[in-house]
């Protein structure tokens, strides 16, 4: 993960063992995974944006067998590293888009909302993208907890919430959790009209999505509909900023915010969630290239 504000932590970043209880196709570029099963028990939703790392077993299930403890902290990170290429899983940071709890006839479960981007023929597409488009009911994948980036404490009864589509679980839970009397304004970017999932929210929040042009480069769109805005909600102590997304949007937004809106740098919360042209590290076999290599072969 890039540049981001201080998190709000959980309470245990254990190891927890999960399994793919099924897919959906949402739009052109969504695809919902639900996880539950195995340790699902364990797991403690904390709302909001809460994120964890997935481990996916794109090696198969051994290399989640020898995933170490604390595989997000440098110790643990170096451990799985020594996993063999092949074998290693692929690691990588997603929200929890909905938790529904336990009932007395059903057991609780995660809802993960992956973008689907790039295409395995040009080299584009990522293993966690590529891995949602095919994943099947029964898999195994392993989940660390790791808390929230939106800080609840710094106010919730009005928000300005900015992303491009990877963000948009995180909005859609944020405003799942905020008090129904919350005011605000949240703003997503999206690669298509049909990519526009409509998600509950306060009443006195407004949504507005901003459908990207394909030539566009992402989070460019909604940080100029950001700086355009003539409603802003005016800043204030009470006024809590969320920014997430492409880095340059995250890092972005926040200055602007900051310098020509006056928001106290406090009040705003970001998080770089990816990089344009940058792949998050992945073992030689999973890399986009590989793939590339396969689909022309
Ligand atoms: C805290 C946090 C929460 C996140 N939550 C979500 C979430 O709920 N849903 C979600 O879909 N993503 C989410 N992301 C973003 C996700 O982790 C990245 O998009 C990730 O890089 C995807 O991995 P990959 O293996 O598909 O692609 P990578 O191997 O990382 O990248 C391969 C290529 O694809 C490009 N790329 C990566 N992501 C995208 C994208 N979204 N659109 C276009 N090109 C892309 C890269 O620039 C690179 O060129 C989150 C990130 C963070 C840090």
């Amino acid at each position: 993960m890039a540049r981001a504000s201080r998190l709000v932590k959980p309470e245990s970043q254990d190891l927890i063992h999960l399994r793919v209880l099924r897919r959906e196709r949402l739009s052109p570029h969504w695809m919902r995974v639900t996880l539950g099963g195995g340790e699902i028990a364990r797991f403690r939703s904390m709302g909001y944006d809460q994120w964890f790392r997935i481990f996916l077993p794109l090696g198969g299930d051994e290399g989640l067998e020898r995933i170490p403890a604390k595989a997000n902290k440098l110790l643990g990170y170096l451990k799985y590293l020594r996993i063999p290429d092949g074998v290693r899983p692929v690691m990588r940071n997603y929200s929890v888009r909905a938790y529904r709890p336990a009932t007395a006839t059903t057991d609780a479960e995660i809802d993960v909302d992956f973008v689907l981007h790039g295409s395995a023929g040009d080299g584009t597409a990522g293993p966690a993208s590529r891995w949602a488009e095919t994943c099947e009911p029964g898999e195994s994948v392993v989940i660390i907890d790791e808390g929230l980036t939106f800080n609840p404490e710094r106010g919730t009864s009005k928000v300005l919430l900015v992303a491009d589509e990877t963000g948009l679980p995180a909005i859609a839970s944020i405003c799942a959790t905020l008090d129904a009397s919350a005011t605000g304004l949240a703003l997503v970017e999206v690669p298509s009209t049909g990519d526009a999932l409509e998600f509950e929210h306060p009443a006195g929040l407004t949504v507005r999505f901003v459908v990207r042009d394909h030539a566009s480069k992402p989070g460019t769109e909604v940080l100029a509909a950001l700086e355009a805005l003539s409603d802003l909600p005016a800043g204030g102590p009470d006024l809590h900023a969320y920014v997430v997304g492409e880095q340059a949007l995250a890092t972005n937004a926040r200055r602007y915010l900051v310098n020509e809106r006056a928001l106290d740098k406090d009040a705003v919360s970001f998080c770089g969630y990816w990089r344009v042209g940058a792949a998050s590290p992945a073992p030689k076999s999973q890399r986009a290239d590989a793939h590339a290599a396969e689909a022309a072969a």
